[in-house]
């Protein structure tokens, strides 16, 4: 359907006339005026309608009742169709009228009736001028209105897959676990390979930043120093400042044949992840090689990035929180707090399973000296050194922690009381045999360690052992430091094991 209006001075408006004899043609002529032009076709010489789609469209069509009614079906079947003309039907004056209903059905605008006068004439075409534009606004709207509800549909499905970014981001608090699920809710718009990130954070007091690097599963040495080398520049590319030292990750563990893939294989797109002002990180997603984003899909991928950066945030600060909630600042192994939880925990599970465990008192002796000595940056070197010690000489099960100042406390789950005081002994002999060097001056330290054990069977009150613990480290300094004394034979004098 067009809109057919009349304009003067424009091109006359096609109009065809179908089987008029000479006087009808001559009264619509004169009807019309010069706005239009009337093109007659005789009986037998009607056009299909079908040949005319690139041709222009008459605005109106003229046809007696007599020579309509002598159409076969099929041919009125197709003037019918033919939306963007006005049919209007003609009867002689003579003959009987025609019901409304019968002139709408067979698909007519209207009748007239001949002599086709001037007024009749133009009172029908200002109903077909009226009837087309009515059209033409049915028709404008309704495009529209489709335009809309393709627009929503579209505006749906982003919304629902920026939804399942959000819920399979929030899922998690787990960054590696983040970066899996989005490998997988990001390819449904990309055609993602690989998907790896790097996330940077400036250390306390400092300039240089620590880098995390999370790779999309293991790969072999040299495919994975390509990826190392990719993320770092891209890292120093996005402020992250100079670089520390960075440690790497593996998100999905599982080795899979693409996981050879270097930068190389394919379209690399890096994108930054920031959080208000700050970029912290970014992703790089390894795609196929030939992808094209529509304009819409660029926006969706931009908002589901930003999802993610959050989530991501999230899940890096609630681990940095997590780390400090359990360590302690200044030698990074576990807390006091930690400790004790982890005691009341083990604890329950020895009545419950009735397994040895013990626990030794680490105190530092005459420590203060060291500070007094060296300064405070010295006794630092030294409890930090300590830590050490303690993590690499004990178990992933067992659980050293610092108890405050210069006192640190070792629990020994499934350890009888003489294997937890050779252990001391062990750990007693490491820290004397210990060199300490701080501002051109060399000096070592030694400790003196209670053990206290929970015997199989044995029933005892939650904090009894460190209290034990503690009366045989009182024991041990008695007796002269540098010792290790085991609890319920503080009288007998124990001395370094040689
Ligand atoms: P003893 O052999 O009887 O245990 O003597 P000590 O000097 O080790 O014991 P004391 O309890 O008199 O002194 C402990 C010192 O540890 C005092 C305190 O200033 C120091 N200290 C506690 N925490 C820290 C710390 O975080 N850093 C440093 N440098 N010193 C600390
Ligand atoms: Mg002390
Ligand atoms: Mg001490």
């Amino acid at each position: 359907m067009q809109k057919q209006t009349m304009k003067r001075g424009k091109r006359p408006e096609l109009m065809w006339g179908l089987g008029l004899d000479d006087t009808l043609m001559q009264q619509i002529k004169e009807g019309v005026g010069p706005g239009f032009y009337i093109k007659n076709f005789p009986t037998g010489s009607f056009p299909w309608v079908k040949e005319l789609e690139q041709d222009e469209q008459p605005s109106a069509a003229w046809i007696t009742w007599s020579v309509w009614s002598d159409l076969p079906e099929y041919r009125k079947e197709e003037y019918r169709n033919q939306d963007s003309t006005q049919r209007i039907l003609i009867q002689d004056d003579g003959d009987e009228p025609l019901e409304m209903d019968t002139v709408l059905s067979e698909g007519f605008l209207t009748v007239v009736r001949t002599p086709l006068t001037r007024p009749k004439v133009q009172d029908v075409m200002f109903r077909a001028k009226e009837v087309t534009s009515m059209y033409s606004d049915i028709y404008r709207m309704t495009e529209e209105i489709l335009l809309e509800r393709e627009l929503l549909a579209r505006k749906t499905d982003q919304l629902m897959f920026l939804n399942k970014i959000l819920a399979s981001a929030t899922e998690s608090l787990d960054a590696s676990t983040i970066l899996v699920n989005a490998k997988e809710t990001l390819g449904l718009i990309l055609p993602i390979k690989m998907l790896h990130a790097a996330f940077w954070s400036q250390q306390q007091d400092s300039e240089v930043a620590d880098v995390d690097i999370f790779l999309n599963g293991k790969m072999t040495p040299e495919t994975e120093s390509a990826w190392v080398e990719n993320l770092m520049t891209s890292a120093v590319g996005m402020g992250s400042g100079s670089v520390n030292g960075f440690q790497v990750l593996h998100t999905d563990p599982a080795r899979r044949p693409e996981y050879t893939l270097t930068p190389k294989d394919g379209k690399l797109v890096t994108v930054p992840l920031t959080a208000g002002q700050t970029t912290f990180g970014c992703l790089a997603l390894l795609c196929e090689p030939d992808y094209r984003l529509g304009k819409d899909q660029v926006e969706t991928f931009r908002s589901a990035v930003n999802h993610l950066g959050l989530a991501l945030r999230n899940a890096l600060a609630f681990k940095e929180v997590k780390l400090r909630a359990d360590r302690d600042g200044l030698t990074r192994i576990y807390n006091r707090h930690s400790f004790e939880e982890r005691l009341v925990y083990e604890i329950k599970r020895r009545r419950r399973y009735n397994h040895d465990l013990s626990l030794l008192m680490v105190d530092l002796d005459h420590f203060k000296q060291i500070n007094d000595t060296y300064g405070h940056k010295a006794g630092d070197l030294v409890l930090r050194k300590i830590g050490d010690i303690l993590t690499q000489t004990f178990r992933g099960t067992d659980l050293a922690a610092r108890y405050g100042g210069e006192e640190f406390v070792v629990l020994l789950p499934h350890t009888t009381e003489i294997a937890a005081w050779k252990l001391a002994e062990r750990v007693r002999e490491i820290i004397e045999a210990c060199k300490f060097h701080f501002d051109g001056h060399d000096f070592s330290i030694t400790a003196s360690i209670g053990v206290a054990s929970v015997e199989a069977g044995a029933l005892t009150k939650d904090d009894d052992l460190i209290l034990k613990a503690d009366k045989a480290l009182y024991k041990a300094k008695h007796n002269g430091r540098n010792t290790v004394v085991i609890s319920g034979q503080e009288n007998t004098t124990q001395t370094a094991v040689q």
